[in-house]
């Protein structure tokens, strides 16, 4: 069966590893960004690399889009330049930025109307997973367009759950991540407490992290700011817009989430302090600074 011809729109941390997957699988590859310089490589690495997301769409079967969140995502496919009115009928759009479930329903039905599907699948996983093909993605759609997409998925992730109709798998995504997001915040406030109380931050962490509250983002997280290395893996201000979504969600949902909005006010104070363009777990520095 000959491969669809795919196009990957936004190439950021996570875009550009996926589309790297890709291009190592042999796929035709359209390529967009909006800052063209992070395009240029995979266009030397033998992706097509469109002027507009427009342009992506019209060359492609199978569009995906990983862009940062719902402006950026409305603006790729529906603004003056964007991905849908140049998509094909029959083609599968597959939103795998982190997005609020209002906007995903949304943008199905402007797909529907013009003859596309949509599939929301948000990962879960980081930089070196969508390097290297081992997110997970995490489903909402319909059984017909998962099985147009699988070929690509299987590419770039290790595996997909289908949670049920469009929208699940924004919300899965969001509930993931407003509980990475609390356990990070305590994880820097623990730090905070262990600095201050005068106890030895390599005992006190292994304590933490190898016990009942080392989880594997607690552990993750601690181990970057014990290196002190705060290259992006999951830029801080992405977090801040998780739990703003994840807040909003719950409301939604009649639920007022308690946690989110106090880790929330943690990560809103590391972006006053400088660090929204670090790594998350930055967070912990920020909070050390009292
Ligand atoms: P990133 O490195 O900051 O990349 C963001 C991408 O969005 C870039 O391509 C950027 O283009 C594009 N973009 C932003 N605003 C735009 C706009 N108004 N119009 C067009 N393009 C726009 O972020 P990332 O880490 O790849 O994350 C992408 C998505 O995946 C986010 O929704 C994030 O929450 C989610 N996610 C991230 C991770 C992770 O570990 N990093 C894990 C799971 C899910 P420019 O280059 O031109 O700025």
């Amino acid at each position: 069966m000959s491969k669809p011809h795919v196009a990957i729109i936004g190439l950021g941390i996570m875009g550009s590893g996926m589309a790297g997957r890709l291009l190592s699988a042999d796929f035709t590859l359209t390529v967009y960004n909006r800052n063209q310089d992070k395009a240029a490589p995979f266009g030397s690495a033998g992706a097509y690399v469109a002027g507009s997301p427009r342009e992506a769409a019209s060359k492609a079967e199978i569009i995906i889009a990983m862009v940062s969140d719902d402006i950026a995502s409305r603006g790729v496919w529906l603004g003056e330049k964007g991905a849908l009115a140049e998509a094909s009928r029959g083609s599968v759009l597959i939103e795998c930025s982190t997005l609020t479930v209002g906007w995903i329903k949304e943008l199905a039905a402007a797909a529907a109307q013009r003859g596309c599907e949509l599939l929301d699948a948000p990962v879960t996983g980081t930089k070196l997973h969508a390097a290297s093909g081992e997110l997970l993605f995490l489903i909402g759609g319909s059984e017909a367009a998962l099985a147009t997409a699988q070929p690509v998925l299987s590419v770039l992730g290790r595996e997909f759950v289908h949670l049920g109709p469009i929208g699940s798998g924004a919300l899965m995504k969001l509930i993931n991540n407003f509980m990475c997001g609390v356990q990070a915040a305590s994880l820097a406030e623990a730090e905070y407490m262990i600095g201050a109380g005068g106890l030895d931050l390599e005992k006190a962490l292994a304590i933490l992290t190898q016990g009942a509250a080392g989880s594997a983002l607690v552990q993750r997280a601690a181990a970057r700011a014990f290196a002190n290395d705060f290259t992006p893996n999951f830029p801080l201000h992405l977090m801040v817009k998780d739990l703003g979504y994840a807040i909003g969600e719950a409301s939604r949902l009649g639920h007022n989430l308690q946690t989110a909005s106090s880790a929330l006010t943690i990560f809103q104070e590391a972006v006053a302090g400088g660090y929204g363009d670090q790594d998350f777990s930055a967070v912990i520095k920020s909070q050390q600074r009292g």
